[in-house]
């Protein structure tokens, strides 16, 4: 299944992207008098991957009913996972990533994070602070977790996730290296575009066989496949879950591969203008123009 939300009365609703359109999944619920149907997307990841085969047969029942369902193009799409728990990063998860930033090759996975203020939609504005300078872009494979997870082995790790979605890790590198902590060039509003879609773990198979791709005003700057991870995805939420407890709706980026103005000899930081599209293989492309700032 595809899932996005969409804006609609000033919230945010539930969508299943379909060859008949996007079915509006609280319409259809009530349309079609089903319980227990996740009909918010919060609803939906406060109950997690358990709640996917409700949606699967609401989506089942829908067929053939034109009025439940909306024209794609006319709708504003909000980010597919609008509230999340935790969002959790990896970084230097690609050797010639640390290679280009000049930084060694991780013994373990590096661990860093943003806050619920960084989410952002597809196709939404993303100001550039007025006190940083060295804006910067990385196309990321995003984990969204579907179970509670603590202690999980690598060989059912994969069993937790609920669904995979495109991100763009906005980053300020000058904040990012003021100090050893990463936090402060990471987390400025806006500054993690997630979606648009979010396809669940069932559709997506094997995440380690994505292609990720990244432009820059139509330039390709990022080209790679998420098997060059260090740390592939069953890895990091086993790891991850040997320390914290994992929980349905928090999101992991995976960490991004070389191509990052970081690591050109010739820096040219994004500015006011820029449009950056980031894809990942099937989940979809992710569109931001990058603003200035208004104070
Ligand atoms: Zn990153």
């Amino acid at each position: 299944m595809i899932l996005l939300t969409f804006e609609r009365e000033g919230r945010l609703r539930l969508g299943i992207k379909t060859p008949e359109g996007v079915l509006d999944v609280a319409a259809a619920q009530s349309a079609l008098a089903l319980d227990d149907i996740p009909a918010t997307p919060d609803a939906l990841f406060r109950q997690g991957s358990s709640a996917l085969a409700a949606l699967s047969a609401l989506a089942a029942g829908a067929t053939g009913k034109p009025h439940l369902y909306r024209d794609e193009a006319e709708l504003q799409l909000g980010p597919c996972v609008p509230n999340p728990g935790k969002i959790i990063c990896i970084g230097l998860n690609y050797r010639p990533h640390a290679a280009e930033a000049d930084m060694p090759v991780p013994a373990y996975p590096i661990l860093f994070s943003k806050f619920g203020n960084a989410i952002a939609a597809s196709g939404e504005p993303v100001p550039l602070p007025a006190n940083a300078v060295e804006y910067d872009y990385e196309v990321e494979l995003a984990v969204v977790m579907g179970r509670r997870a603590r202690y999980v082995g690598r060989e059912e790790a994969l069993e937790y996730v609920l669904g995979y979605c495109c991100a763009n890790d906005l980053s300020t590198r000058d904040l990012q290296f003021r100090t050893d902590q990463w936090l402060l060039g990471k987390s400025q509003d806006k500054f993690l575009p997630i979606g648009p879609y979010l396809v669940t773990a069932q559709e997506v198979g094997d995440p380690q066989n994505l292609t990720l791709r990244l432009w820059v005003n139509g330039e390709l700057r990022q080209h790679a496949t998420t098997a060059e991870m260090i740390f592939p995805v069953s890895e990091i939420i086993s790891y991850i879950s040997q320390h914290f407890t994992l929980e349905p709706g928090d999101i992991i980026a995976t960490g991004t591969p070389e191509g990052v103005v970081l690591g050109m000899k010739e820096k040219v930081w994004l500015k006011p203008g820029d449009e950056v599209e980031a894809e990942v293989e099937g989940l979809g492309r992710l569109t931001n123009r990058m603003v200035a700032e208004h104070r």
